[in-house]
């Protein structure tokens, strides 16, 4: 018997419940590693909390993670009793001295290879710019940690339907090869995507 795939309007309200319970500086912090988590992570600016706030409904969830101090930290959100969404820090971010992002690189990367409630990474990527340096780093650890992926190409609403169309075949054609990663476009501010996004999570988190 196959279970039954439960409507739009209650995978809407399962996301809406988030809430944020603790931030981690290192994996050692983090809550007990059980049940199961998503996490998302980008480069500074591309929009990840615009897109955890469309994907809640909830216009100020990320802010949390934007909280003087919290930017550092990986920050996790409640859905259920055992399953979370994760906020990992933005990487990228310019104004950061060389050493103290590579110790957010190692801490991000002990998290993905060691963390085993960890079931897959969104990684949020501005539609204009995507595949990144940091990116790329981010899609070799995926490899490397065996994890699943899903791109959001977010602020899709920013470019006209072909050339967004011309951007997502051109990240597909570049992950063709990496297994378990699936693209798509996105857009926080219009809400395209937004269904199609909270169906890959909520799959991955049941
Ligand atoms: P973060 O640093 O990755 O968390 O990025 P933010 O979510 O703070 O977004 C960075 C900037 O991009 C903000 O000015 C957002 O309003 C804007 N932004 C984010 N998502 C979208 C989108 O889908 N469309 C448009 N037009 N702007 C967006």
């Amino acid at each position: 018997m196959t279970d039954a795939v439960p409507p739009v309007s209650d995978i809407q309200k399962y996301f809406a419940s988030a809430s944020f319970t603790q931030s981690a500086a290192k994996l050692a912090q983090c809550p007990l590693d059980e049940g199961l988590e998503t996490a998302f992570a980008g480069r500074s600016n591309a929009g990840k909390s615009s897109a955890i706030n469309r994907l809640t409904g909830q216009k100020k969830l990320a802010r949390t993670s934007k909280t003087p101090g919290r930017t550092q930290l990986i920050n996790f959100f409640m859905l259920k009793d055992q399953q979370r969404l994760v906020d990992l820090p933005g990487y990228g971010y310019a104004k950061v001295a060389i050493s103290k992002k590579l110790e957010w690189q190692k801490h991000l990367e002990q998290y993905l290879e060691k963390r085993t409630s960890l079931t897959g990474l969104v990684l949020v990527m501005d539609v204009r710019h995507p595949l990144q340096p940091y990116d790329t780093i981010m899609l070799d650890w995926v490899k490397q940690y065996d994890l699943r992926c899903h791109i959001l190409l977010t602020k899709a609403d920013k470019l006209k339907r072909g050339a967004a169309k011309q951007a997502l075949m051109t990240v597909e054609k570049a992950v063709n090869r990496q297994p378990n990663t699936s693209v798509q476009l996105f857009s926080a501010t219009k809400g395209d995507g937004v269904d199609a996004a909270r169906q890959v999570l909520f799959d991955w988190l049941h």
